[in-house]
C-alpha cells in the first residue's frame, strides 16, 4: 500500500517543468520570439539576422543569445543604435 501511493509522486518528481524544457533545449523558433518580450518596457523583440542577439523594437536594447538560449536581461544587454 505505502509504495503503490509513493511511486506516482516519485515519477512527478523527476519529470522536469514545461517551462525549464522550452528553455533549456529548444532552439529559438517563431513559437519562442512570440512569447518574447522586452522586460524594459514590454515591447516585442526581433531575432537578429545573424542569430547573435534579440533586439527590441521599442527601446532597440540588445539582448544576447548564448547557447540558443536567449538572455532576456536588462543588465546583459546592450543598446543597439
Ligand atoms: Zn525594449
Amino acid at each position: 500500500m505505502i509504495v503503490s501511493e509513493a511511486a506516482p509522486d516519485l515519477r512527478g518528481s523527476v519529470r522536469p517543468g514545461r517551462f525549464a524544457t522550452i528553455f533549456s533545449y529548444m532552439p529559438i523558433s517563431a513559437e519562442l520570439l512570440e512569447i518574447l518580450i522586452c522586460p524594459a518596457c514590454r515591447a516585442k523583440v526581433e531575432l537578429k539576422p545573424d542569430g547573435s542577439g534579440l533586439r527590441c523594437v521599442s527601446c532597440h536594447r540588445l539582448y544576447p543569445v548564448r547557447d540558443d538560449i536567449p538572455v532576456m536581461l536588462i543588465d546583459e544587454a546592450t543598446i543597439d543604435e
